[in-house]
């Protein structure tokens, strides 16, 4: 008895010392501005600056690097949280862990994600966290669009009720950051492939947003990286798998209800469909099932109480990261699986895939929960719904949640191009692919896509009113000289490289109108131009 008593107060001592050095480690400077203000104010980027500053003078196990310097000066930091304490890519890939990467605050006025993710960091050095370092490495940036967050108003989320008094912009210098995934025109997403994509490799990438306006029932709505022309297992995995898992623990432990993403017209009131958004690889989270990584999309319930908010955000990603911190060599083995297929099976070409896609419902139906809307009868004698403040569960609804081809084209051995377009070249080497120079002239057997109309899209999207190229494939032979660009597709990135380079692929640089000027040009005097990219298929 004696002894186990012992045993019992050497125990509790030892707690009450480990105990004590948190409290001592949690200094006030932790605090975000959220938490200190009652919710009532979200951080600037350099009170953001200020918590991690704290963060890093308490604790080994940070290693800071810079994104980029913004346009309005801004140093935007990247964290990178490991035990043991690693610098460097190399010294993450000897450990043999997967790197989990958050990002928040890529609209500037979609605070939430920003606050929970300081939240989540001092919680896994500071707090009951500090097991999600066993098994994996961490990279965070809590403030992505650093101009766009510091540009704050009274009015710049209209929307969301209970919002934080001011909240910054949505784009950045006029660009919105999340639809520029393939034309890659701003800073920010340079930075993103250079110094976190192509440095780090992460194996999940999670971005974290607030939704605009759907009144459904669910503190958080989530999508994965939707599968278009990338190998569908990584984003399989974390739709049937991951997610799930996930979205029951959150149930468990916190008696959150989180759910797909998408909306529904409360006019046709029940709804029989929820829709999600756009399959296009502008998207970063879309844009990684390009590249054989994981992604995740979350999106914190617009209309919920700002600290509740806060709350499902830092649940979220405090439930990802327990799951990758147990399936971590799951998600590493699938992604690298999918890279040594893609890569195998674009070496050889000459097989179909897409190149557009429509929004299809997943097999399984949803039981849906949402604030119920009531039909009245208005003046005019026509039928209107109000909604009330109760959330009802509406069965078998139909889940729009997956994409299927409507188009498809076939998938070279290489693409070759003239070095008149090194501006193309320069851009494919942005996202980290691969470009070749011929060494000495050769002729190549292929197609070409013959050109024979650029239409433009009536409305501008990130300053661009894009185009869509009409025309069909010719089969021919095309004599290219020294100095001439040659991209290979035996590698993992051949979907992105395809997605990019298909004339008629709904996301590509054709789209982003990066061949308009060449062809508008060409098609002034002739009724046809070729497309300048030719698809070497022997
Ligand atoms: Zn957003």
């Amino acid at each position: 008895m004696k002894n186990m008593f012992t045993i019992l107060l050497v125990s509790l001592f030892a707690q009450l010392s480990q105990g004590a050095e948190n409290v001592s480690s949690f200094t006030a400077q932790m605090i975000t501005q959220a938490e200190l203000s009652n919710y009532e104010r979200t951080s600037t980027f350099a009170e953001v600056v200020s918590v991690l500053d704290a963060l890093q003078r308490n604790s080994q196990l940070i290693h800071r690097e810079t994104l980029l310097i913004t346009e309005d000066g801004k140093d935007v930091p990247i964290l990178v949280l490991a035990n043991p304490a690693i610098s460097s890519p190399e010294q993450a890939k000897a450990s043999g862990k997967p790197i989990i990467y958050i990002q928040a605050n890529i609209h500037g006025g979609e605070v939430e994600g920003k606050e929970a993710s300081l939240i989540v960091m001092r919680d896994i050095l500071f707090g009951d966290k500090k097991h999600l370092l066993d098994t994996q490495i961490l990279v965070f940036v809590p403030v992505y669009n650093a101009d766009g967050n510091d540009n704050m108003t009274e009015n710049s989320r209209p929307s969301q009720e209970m919002s934080p008094l001011l909240a910054g912009q949505r784009q950045a210098h006029g660009y919105d950051l999340n639809r520029d995934g393939m034309a890659v025109e701003t800073p920010e997403t340079r930075a993103l492939y250079a110094n976190i994509i192509q440095r780090w490799d992460p194996d999940l990438l999670v971005d974290l947003h607030t939704t605009n306006g759907t009144w459904h029932g669910y503190s958080l709505t989530y999508a994965p990286s939707y599968h278009t022309a990338g190998d569908t297992e990584p984003s399989d995995y974390t739709a049937q798998i991951m997610l799930p898992a996930i979205q029951s623990s959150v149930k468990e432990k916190f008696n959150l209800e989180f759910s797909w993403y998408g909306g529904f017209d409360y006019h046709d009131w029940p709804p029989t469909e929820l829709r999600t958004y756009n399959h296009a690889p502008r998207y970063l989270t879309n844009n990684m099932g390009l590249r054989n990584r994981m992604a995740i999309l979350s999106e914190t319930f617009a209309h919920d109480r700002f600290y509740k908010r806060v709350h499902a955000a830092n649940v979220f990603v405090e439930e990802i990261l327990e799951y990758t911190s147990v399936h971590g060599g799951e998600i590493q083995r699938i992604n690298r699986e999918a890279d040594a297929r893609v890569a195998a099976k674009a070496a050889s070409g000459s097989y179909q895939n897409g190149i557009q896609f429509e929004m299809v419902p997943l097999e399984e139906t949803l039981n849906l929960l949402s604030y119920k809307y009531i039909p009245f009868t208005k003046e005019d004698g026509t039928t209107d719904f109000v909604r009330s403040s109760e959330i009802v569960e509406i069965q078998g609804v139909l889940n729009f949640n997956a994409f299927a081809a409507t188009m498809s084209a076939t998938v070279p051995k290489a693409y070759v191009f003239s070095s008149d377009f090194s501006h193309i070249a320069d851009k494919l080497r942005q996202h980290g692919i691969q470009v070749d120079t011929l060494q000495a002239s050769a002729i190549f057997t292929g197609e070409v896509f013959n050109v024979t109309d650029v239409e433009h899209q009536s409305f501008v999207q990130n300053n661009h009113n894009n185009s869509r190229l009409q025309g069909s494939f010719v089969s021919g032979n095309r004599n290219f000289s020294a100095g001439d660009y040659y991209v290979p597709m035996d590698n993992r990135l051949a979907n992105l490289i395809f997605y990019l380079l298909e004339a008629q692929a709904d996301d590509g640089l054709a789209y982003w109108n990066f061949f308009d000027h060449y062809l508008l040009q060409e098609l002034a005097s002739a009724e046809s131009a070729d497309y300048p990219v030719f698809k070497v298929l022997q």
